[in-house]
């Protein structure tokens, strides 16, 4: 009944924000975070309808970052949405990702693939959120793809044929936003990374000195053994546990059931007790 982490149309999500509320609500979940990428446009909306269905709602964004050339995801929560240096800073990603989507289209190009920006943006609710999760869907429309996953495999996926390479927010910035703006900074899906064992030991070491406080423990449809891998490196590297979906689309790639999340490990300490007002799971 806790989700801290789902995509609304505010960035590469199928449901509007209020929708995404809803069928939280109505999938039994009580404590919903909105995490759209790089964007917080949602927040108002699915709070509002958080509100009509009685669930609690803590304000969420999924930041893209990169660490040593790599791209990661930080998830702030419970942060004021209003704080400027935040916005500035998302405002700058978000200019990124519309220089990268034109360099992603001119590689399609060269496949002989054209007009993929503007049908990634005919396609896409905020012209300043375009993401490749758009350019996979253009693709599937087009022809190019059975389906998203075979858009990324064939083209948009790292090391395939329209990859660029992108340098998003520095990892330690981003996590010194969330926390100015009075946030939690939790690092995503830390299992979804391809990093070795080492990398990843190094990412958590140097996300704990930047001030992060929390690692996703449940994240979308992780296996059971990742799971616990998880709790021990957060255990290990003294960071708080989240739960949380990646919810994008009903039946679609990517995520849990929108709503609700597997119990922690029992030596987690659940962030959702850190939250200004603390939630009591029951
Ligand atoms: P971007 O932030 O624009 O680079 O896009 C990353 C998003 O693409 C992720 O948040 C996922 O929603 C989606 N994604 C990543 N890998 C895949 C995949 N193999 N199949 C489908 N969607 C993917
Ligand atoms: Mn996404
Ligand atoms: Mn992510
Ligand atoms: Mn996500």
């Amino acid at each position: 009944m806790i989700d801290l982490h789902c995509h609304s149309t505010a960035s590469d999500g199928a449901l509007a924000p209020a929708e995404v509320a809803a069928l939280a609500a109505a999938n039994g979940c009580r404590l919903l975070a909105l995490t759209d990428h790089d964007c917080t446009d949602g927040l108002k909306q699915a709070r509002a309808a958080a509100e009509v269905h009685g669930i609690r709602f803590i304000s969420g964004v999924e930041i893209s970052a990169t660490w040593r050339e790599r791209t990661v995801h930080i998830v702030g929560l419970d942060f004021d949405e209003a704080d400027a240096p935040l916005q500035t800073l998302l405002a700058q990603i978000r200019r990124g990702r519309t220089e990268r989507l034109h360099r992603i289209a001119e590689k399609l190009a060269q496949k002989g693939i054209h007009g993929a920006a503007e049908g990634a943006l005919s396609l896409a609710a905020n012209p300043e959120m375009v993401s490749r999760t758009h350019l996979a869907e253009w693709l599937v429309r087009q022809g190019h793809a059975r389906n998203p996953h075979q858009a990324f495999a064939k083209y948009l996926g790292e090391g395939k044929a329209a990859a660029v390479a992108h340098r998003w927010a520095d990892f330690a910035e981003a996590v010194a936003a969330i926390n100015r703006a009075g946030g939690i900074a939790v690092l995503a899906h830390p299992m979804r990374y391809k990093f070795s064992a080492t990398a990843r030991r190094n990412l958590l070491q140097e996300f704990k000195n930047a001030g992060g406080q929390a690692l996703e423990v449940n994240s979308g449809n992780c296996r059971p053994n990742e799971r616990i891998d998880c709790a021990l490196l957060a255990d290990r590297f003294g960071l708080l546990a989240s739960s949380g979906s990646d919810f994008h689309r009903i039946g679609g790639y990517s995520g849990g059931v929108l709503g609700i999340s597997p119990e922690l490990p029992p030596a987690c300490r659940p962030v959702w007790a850190h939250f200004k007002v603390p939630f009591q799971a029951a």
